[in-house]
């Protein structure tokens, strides 16, 4: 892991170096705790900021045969941190052993490889170094170069924390991210009735019907436009686009109203229509729209008792997606209604499936409208990033791609960028000193910058 990390070729490293590295960032699509940036605060010691909020690791330490007590139990910080490095030796080959390292070393300047012998070391010098006022959260970001951060926030929230960071004046623009999955859960109707209940409040809109739920939800919609709001993401296992009418909608809303369980065709019928409606308001007022398709979550049931939903018991499905994400772009498109849209996968077998996808869809309005999104969760790493990016070049234009970000809820995970970088030149490099690329690298250059930044800076119009 020096600085020639994962670039193989003298042109890869010309690349990188002098084309993609001095790139700011532009992370559209994170989990970051809003309330943390808005407070700007610091995080005790390396187990407060790496161990809390990520999955990732908690799989890989009970995958190593870590008690649950040392990983979301009620063990000290210190004693999960030792549990924590006691792992990572077993993490070979994971890309939380890549990120690790390159963390303590973008972050901390620590070159020393994290292991039970190493620990108390790591985490004496990194508590300290915590304190001090450059390690605050919102330095932290701001010293990795980072321009744009879109957090994922729910319709209901008030947005006070982005309206904080905003009076600040942060010199890193923090965006909300409308995210409606609850609004549409008609898998869960107590719920659901529950969610309809507090929205009906804050927007004071009594909700009798779908017509002002919906219209309650648009003011949402309207509202997070006003604080800056410029993408909305869904989370699904696939696309719902059945065939409905108006008044199917409306009598399925009024069984979820008064409780009565649903059938599944009736489940799929009204996603499939709120998903309709989210779009068009989406293309109305030019947002991005971001759908990440294809998790298989909460599979374990004792896991999810115990510690509840997105704390590692998700995996990937095999859902198909193709038919109904076709038919739902087409739907929109054919109203010319269609915004532009990111379509994540998160089973490789449907890289080239979605790849091809994007194709249909364009209109000429916009360069890379729909897009193939960067490898996520379970494929953010070496091979799926170079799948990923792979089967873009083989069916779509990568020069037009958006580019990276992070998915993250940790607030040092912005090497992640840098690693994606690396890669993403290490290919082009093969390819010109392979031959199968002119040797241009003022050229080439310019298409990696477009993809590292440019790109994105000019399609979401921050
Ligand atoms: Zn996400």
């Amino acid at each position: 892991m020096d600085e020639n990390f994962l670039l193989q070729t003298k042109t890869a490293q010309t690349l990188y170096h002098e084309y993609a590295a001095p790139m700011p960032i532009i992370d559209y699509h994170c989990h970051l705790p809003p309330d943390q940036i808005a407070n700007d605060i610091h995080f005790k010691n390396l187990a407060d900021i790496w161990l809390k909020g990520d999955h990732y690791k908690w799989r890989a330490m009970r995958t190593n045969g870590v008690d649950e007590d040392y990983i979301t139990g009620n063990k000290s910080d210190y004693e999960k941190f030792e549990a924590w490095a006691t792992t990572v030796p077993f993490t070979l080959r994971n890309p939380l052993y890549h990120w690790t390292h390159l963390e303590l070393r973008r972050y901390f300047d620590i070159n020393e490889l994290l292991s039970p012998k190493t620990a108390k070391k790591i985490y004496d010098d990194c508590k300290e170094k915590l304190q001090s006022k450059e390690y605050s959260v919102r330095n932290l970001i701001a010293a990795k170069n980072v321009e744009v951060i879109c957090t994922t926030d729910d319709p209901l929230d008030d947005l006070s924390h982005h309206k904080k960071i905003k009076k600040d004046n942060y010199s890193v623009k923090v965006l909300p991210a409308f995210r409606p999955d609850k609004a549409m859960n008609a898998n869960d109707i107590p719920a659901l009735n529950e969610y309809i209940s507090k929205l009906s409040i804050i927007t004071n809109i009594n909700i009798d019907n779908i017509y002002n739920y919906l219209s309650a939800l648009k003011s949402r919609h309207d509202y997070f436009a006003d604080n800056g709001c410029k993408l909305s993401d869904h989370g699904l296992e696939h696309l719902y686009a059945d065939d409905y009418t108006d008044n199917e909608v409306a009598e399925i809303f009024l069984k979820i109203r008064k409780q009565q369980p649903l059938l599944p065709g009736e489940i799929t019928k009204f996603k499939s229509a709120m998903l309709y409606h989210f779009a068009l308001w989406d293309h109305e007022k030019g947002w991005v729209q971001q759908y990440h398709l294809g998790a298989l979550r909460n599979n374990s049931s004792r896991a999810f008792r115990q510690l509840g939903p997105d704390t590692g018991g998700d995996s990937i499905g095999d859902f198909s997606q193709g038919k109904s994400l076709s038919k739902f772009l087409d739907k929109l498109d054919s109203e010319n209604k269609l915004a532009k849209t990111i379509l994540y996968n998160l089973n490789p077998a449907d890289n080239e499936v979605m790849a091809a996808m994007t194709g249909n869809f364009n209109d000429g309005s916009v360069a890379g409208k729909i897009q193939f999104g960067s490898a996520w969760w379970f494929l953010d790493q070496k091979d799926g990033i170079t799948k990923q990016l792979n089967a873009l070049s083989n069916i779509g234009l990568i020069s037009r791609m958006v580019g990276m970000l992070t998915d993250s809820r940790s607030f040092m995970s912005f090497p992640r960028h840098e690693y994606f970088r690396r890669i993403l030149c290490n290919l082009f490099g093969d390819d010109i000193e392979n031959g199968e690329l002119p040797n241009d690298i003022a050229c080439t250059g310019k298409i990696i910058q477009n993809i590292c930044y440019h790109n994105a800076k000019n399609y979401f119009n921050f």
